[in-house]
């Protein structure tokens, strides 16, 4: 080890590499519009251009930049260009961004009250204000049984809704003794799989989570739901959980809570992932979907797939913290504190990992500088957007629409079949200058139209769509 401290990067330097890497920032948001939307190389193309070995001595800070345009820059799908419509947006912004630098800056570990009180007690409060901001049940503030807590990700709070479930069903065996084998779960067949995943992690297994059938809309049947139920308690199982979606991964159909909740005993866990779709729930006018989340016992969105919050945060809110803490806490001597003898919230009880990031400074950033006003303005604009693009298509010869557009989200196909579809949106991607993904629903190859970026403008839908529609010339001049 140096005894020599001047290997570190000094405050002068950092100030100015900071600064330079601000500009850099502010650059290639200025330019992202121009680049190719898919980064175009092949597998293993970029890490050929990385040198074999670490370097023995430090590189200036200036090597490592010029570096980012030359090595890493062709490498990059550019997530934040306007022209980015496939699966669900990852937002960010500037608030966002100067948020998560401050986050490192302080270098904060969060994992309980203690390590840094304002890092819980500022998450407490957001989640607080965004209970507001959504309309969501009173239930899920801090002030009643509930409360909200920042996670990594959608996938991570289904599975810690998935293990509060479970001990709340096992009466807290589960995590003594194992897991009992008759404990089922259930979910659509347009279910993101983190459910699945969420179900092999907590030891339920393949085999014990049912994918209930959907409707013309893709949306969940309560009917069906009920009917698995039932066959399954016929059987000495145990249904314990059912998750639901608000904005399906596929179409953004929306599973109907309030039906699903009345088939439903009060001894199962009824989660509600509105991963993607949540974020519109800022608008009143579209609070729609969460009809019947009375009935919810914990709730997901994520603020960084749609409201300007760079990736990782999402939110998941429980109607009963005990029963999520009586799962997932373990408490160490070492861990121990007088505050949290007392009662202060330590959020690594909340979730997998034990460390923490402050998440929740970049999405105060963002609700304070865009406000709620803001906010709807950004997710409305959005919607209309995405409103051109369905007429589009419905007075298309050449395209239909594959399933109802909902929100954001229009899902289309060529009338001439699947093999036409999936070339017109090859070749669109191809040209560098969109980047739009597929489903297959009801076995249709469907293209996914996703309007969610932050720059995303009328004319940019306006060029996919004739891009769309040129291709399509192109590939099927006959039309249909
Ligand atoms: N749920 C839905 C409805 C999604 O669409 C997605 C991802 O697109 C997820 C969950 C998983 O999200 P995350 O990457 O935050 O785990």
């Amino acid at each position: 080890m140096s005894d020599d401290l001047n290997f570190h990067m000094t405050p002068e330097a950092f100030r100015q590499a900071g600064k330079e890497m601000v500009d850099w920032i502010a650059d290639y948001y200025e330019s992202v519009e121009e680049k190719p939307v898919i980064a175009n190389v092949r597998p293993g193309e970029i890490r050929a251009t990385l040198p074999t070995n670490p370097p023995q001595k430090g590189e200036p800070f200036s090597q490592i930049q010029k570096d980012i345009d030359q090595l890493i820059l062709p490498g990059i799908t550019n997530w934040q260009s306007p022209n980015f419509f496939a699966y669900f947006p990852s937002n960010t912004s500037f608030p966002s961004i100067l948020g998560e630098m401050l986050s490192a800056g302080l270098g904060v570990q969060g994992m309980v009250w203690k390590t840094s009180p304002a890092c819980t007690e500022l998450e407490t409060h957001v989640m607080d204000w965004l209970v507001h901001m959504l309309g969501l049940p009173e239930f899920f503030l801090s002030s009643s049984d509930g409360g909200g807590v920042i996670q990594d990700t959608a996938s991570s709070a289904v599975l810690c809704a998935m293990l509060a479930a479970r001990e709340r069903i096992t009466h807290n065996q589960a995590n003594k003794q194992g897991v009992p084998p008759h404990l089922v779960a259930y979910t659509s067949t347009q279910a993101h799989s983190s459910v699945q995943k969420a179900a092999r992690i907590a030891g339920i297994g393949d085999e014990n989570i049912r994918l209930i059938d959907v409707d013309d809309a893709f949306a969940m049947r309560p009917e069906a739901l009920l009917e698995a139920i039932n066959s399954d308690k016929s059987q000495g199982k145990t249904p314990f959980f059912v998750s639901v979606t608000t904005g399906t991964t596929s179409s953004m159909a929306m599973d109907p809570i309030e039906q699903v909740g009345q088939v439903l005993s009060s001894e199962i866990w009824l989660h509600v992932d509105a991963a993607m779709a949540g974020s519109a729930a800022v608008c009143p006018e579209f609070r729609d979907m969460h009809n019947g989340i009375e009935r919810a016992d914990s709730y997901c969105f994520n603020p960084h797939k749609w409201l300007l919050t760079n990736f990782d945060c999402s939110c998941l809110f429980v109607k009963d913290r005990d029963a999520l803490i009586r799962s997932l806490s373990i408490l160490p001597e070492y861990l121990r504190t007088p505050e949290n003898e007392a009662g202060a919230i330590d959020y690594r009880d909340w979730q997998i990992p034990l460390g923490r990031r402050f998440r929740a400074l970049k999405l105060w950033f963002v609700i304070r500088h865009y406000g709620i006003e803001g906010l709807q303005t950004h997710i409305r604009q959005h919607i209309e957007l995405a409103k051109h693009f369905e007429e589009w298509v419905s007075d298309s010869n050449e395209f239909v629409l594959v399933a109802p557009r909902s929100l954001n989200t229009v899902c289309f196909a060529h009338r001439k079949g699947n093999a036409v579809t999936e070339s017109i949106l090859q070749k669109v991607n191809e040209s560098g200058k969109l980047y739009a993904s597929h489903t297959v629903l009801n076995g249709t190859f469907t293209i996914r139209m996703v309007v969610g970026q932050r720059t995303t403008e009328r004319r940019h839908i306006q060029a996919a769509w004739d891009l769309f529609e040129s291709a399509a010339l192109e590939i099927a001049p006959n039309g249909y």
